[in-house]
């Protein structure tokens, strides 16, 4: 049984006392790490602060975004040592948002996640298709061009611990969520993907999450689908009850 893991993306959002809080009123009620695991994506300028409120909590912190390289001259980017350094233990790579409009490529979206595991930092790679796309039939063989390219080069223990979320872009924010069999039909075209590019195991093994307006009213039936192991939530993972009612969910 490949364990869910329920992911909060806050994106460019809540100032210092708000993300504080949200730590404070989740941490003791979050389910155990045993069942589930809750992850909070938030801006890097609170990544220290949040590590130190949800220490020794089932909570754990992740960034949304990291540069590939270790360090060096990079006005203006934030490295993987860094958010080791600071405790950080999942960062958000490839979300649509930073492909759209930070030019990340699948080639970029490669580098981050080898950096990612070199330094010991779960990945949780976002794939998904446009509108367009979808209407003219492309979304599996889209979604199986970026997965095969973000796995490239990753031993079979990495792709193991990988964590990839599903997210059609024309779901991401609108209220449009993916029917629940919509979103395990293409879940399951990405294990069959690792299965092919990588081995049975991994394939087995991968965690793959759906995103797009996911909320309390829809989780249950997008997390019981046969390949659908958790969800990576913008909206509905603003508010601290929200977000427990969904990692409940996964739990
Ligand atoms: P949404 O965002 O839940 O607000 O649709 C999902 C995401 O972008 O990860």
């Amino acid at each position: 049984m490949r364990k869910k893991v329920i992911a909060g993306n806050w994106k460019m959002n809540k100032d210092l006392a708000e993300a504080e809080r949200f730590i404070v009123e989740t941490k003791n009620s979050v389910p155990s790490g045993d069942k589930v695991e809750s992850v909070v994506c938030a801006p890097f300028p609170y990544l220290s602060a949040l590590v130190e409120k949800a220490k020794g909590t089932d909570v754990q912190i992740a960034a949304q975004n990291m540069h590939f390289e270790d360090n060096g001259a990079f006005t203006g980017e934030v490295s993987p040592v860094m958010l080791k350094d600071i405790g950080v233990t999942y960062v958000v790579i490839g979300h649509s948002e930073r492909r759209e409009y930070f030019n990340e490529t699948d080639e970029t979206v490669n580098k981050k996640v080898h950096a990612a595991f070199n330094h010991a930092l779960t990945p949780i790679i976002c794939v998904g298709e446009t509108l367009e796309q979808r209407e003219s039939n492309e979304t599996m063989s889209i979604v199986e061009y970026q997965v095969k390219k973000a796995l490239e080069g990753l031993s079979e223990q990495q792709v193991h611990d990988t964590i990839i979320a599903y997210e059609p872009i024309w779901a991401i924010g609108t209220g449009k969520t993916a029917s629940s069999e919509q979103a395990n039909e293409v879940c399951t075209h990405i294990r069959g993907v690792v299965n092919g590019f990588v081995s049975p195991d991994a394939a087995e093994a991968v965690r793959i999450q759906y995103g797009g307006s996911v909320k309390p009213a829809n989780i249950d039936e997008l997390l019981s689908q046969s390949d659908i192991d958790g969800a990576l939530v913008g909206g509905a993972s603003l508010e601290a009850d929200s977000f427990l009612k969904l990692v409940e969910a996964g739990a």
